[in-house]
């Protein structure tokens, strides 16, 4: 929750003076109304930070100083990546053609992973009858999430909050034998969740977001090793993208509470058993939480910090044994016996908002080559040599890079500065030396620099 309470423990004065203080500082003043009401008089309210040490506080300054500068929100802006607009709403990001290009690669990397490791891919519509709700157990328990039902003669629809109940639809759709299993789901779904006003924050937090979502459906002695794979495939992603400080959070139910959650023994027993088995042998450092499961199972967050030391809850996972009972998810088993299957809930790029979010803060928008949206500007030093640079530019779009000419009358060193300050990889300058040779000069964001043939 975003809400502070603060209750005055003591009256003070906390401290004989101030001058005990090795290192504070003033952050910043407000206006504020005595009690919170604005028939009392205003008065001002003054924050401040203070440290055991100078150079505490003056780390502390360097990180807030850096985390603003890679604010997603600013870097969206300023590298023309998402946008947002009055006309069609808070928390409803449009894709740039800048960011689409990141949201795209990221999508076709986790598609050709899953590829490979057997997942199937589907399609789901994003509104959906009230009936698939009561089944899920959305309505009438965890409506918070939902937006206002749609009449579609007189039948009630709503916007869908998450991919699962959908997915569970597509696996009941035919029927399965225990020869097919494990079959694995994946969709990169788009959900709607009611987010108040004052909980939006860019595409960290908005109102629609397409999640990496898959489901696997296999037999209670398949889970642990599909959990497992699960596991190495959230840790094969972040150490690719670089991101090397994760760990996940193993959410139990709190044992004091069992009004809180569904009534059987064995099958959180069960559950607990899998998730556990799974995470020890993943090797990925992890703590536990009591409370924090779902009301049906016990849950596990994988947890990233950026540079800038802020934490981040990159995707939830599940291991579910009480969803296939409620919808009557089953396989027919070796000994003609019916059976209920076991449901993996993963999401390990979390949603495109999200995740992409983080890693323009990750990278401070110096994104690798891959996901930079334009890999490489062509300058020509003048007018003249267009054509040349047009050639050069479509000598590179044939070769599958992202290239782009800067045909602006600036002058050579502004066009130069507009390619940095845009964070684009290689900067290809050509002047008649280049034409004459039909050669051309490189600049790398290092700065240094390069002729090629
Ligand atoms: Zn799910």
């Amino acid at each position: 929750t975003d809400k502070v309470c603060w209750s005055d423990l003591c009256r003070g004065p906390h401290l004989p003076s101030t001058r005990l203080i090795p290192a504070f500082t003033l952050t910043r003043s407000a206006a504020a109304y005595w009690r919170g009401s604005e028939k009392n008089p205003q008065l001002q309210r003054i924050y401040g930070t203070a440290w055991p040490t100078r150079e505490a506080l003056k780390d502390y300054l360097r990180m807030q100083e850096e985390a603003a500068r890679r604010d997603h929100r600013r870097l969206g802006e300023d590298l023309d990546l998402f946008a947002f607009s009055k006309e069609i709403g808070k928390g409803l990001p449009l894709w740039l053609p800048n960011g689409t290009i990141i949201r795209d690669e990221l999508e076709g990397w986790a598609r050709e992973t899953e590829r490979q490791l057997g997942y199937k891919r589907i399609v789901t519509p994003h509104i959906t009858r009230e009936d698939l709700y009561y089944l899920s157990g959305h309505l009438p328990y965890y409506n918070e999430d939902l937006y206002s039902p749609i009449d579609i003669e007189g039948e009630n629809y709503y916007l869908k909050p998450m991919n699962c109940p959908h997915h569970h639809m597509v696996y009941k759709a035919r029927p399965h034998s225990y020869r097919e299993l494990p079959i694995k789901l994946a969709e990169y779904g788009t959900v709607y969740r009611f987010e108040r006003s004052g909980q939006l924050h860019g595409l960290m937090r908005a109102r629609g977001f397409t999640q990496n979502d898959a489901h696997i459906y296999c037999t209670a002695e398949q889970a642990k090793d599909q959990f497992l794979e699960v596991m190495r495939m959230h840790a094969d992603y972040y150490r690719t993208l670089g991101i090397t400080d994760f760990y996940m959070i193993l959410a139990l139910r709190d044992p004091s509470n069992t009004a809180k959650y569904h009534d059987d023994e064995r099958m959180w027993a069960d559950a607990e058993r899998i998730t556990r088995e799974a995470m020890e042998e993943s090797e990925i450092p992890y703590v536990e939480e009591i409370g924090g499961a779902a009301h049906y199972g016990p849950k596990v967050d994988f947890m990233i910090r950026s540079v800038t030391g802020k934490e981040f809850a990159a995707s939830t996972n599940q291991v579910d044994l009480y969803t296939p009972d409620r919808f009557g998810l089953t396989y027919h088993d070796s000994d003609g016996s019916e059976k209920s299957v076991v449901v993996l809930h993963r999401a390990p790029l979390g949603s495109h908002e999200r995740f992409v979010a983080y890693l323009i803060e990750h990278f401070g928008g110096l994104f690798p080559v891959w996901l930079a949206p334009e890999q490489v500007r062509v300058i020509p030093i003048s007018d003249d040599l267009l054509s040349y640079a047009n050639e050069v530019r479509d000598r590179l779009l044939q070769a599958g890079l992202r290239a782009d000419v800067d045909v602006s009358d600036n002058r050579l060193n502004a066009k130069v500065r507009t390619a940095i300050t845009r964070k684009i990889p290689f900067v290809v300058v050509v002047g008649r030396q280049e034409v004459a040779d039909s050669s051309v000069s490189v600049r790398y964001r290092s700065g240094k620099e390069e002729r090629m043939p």
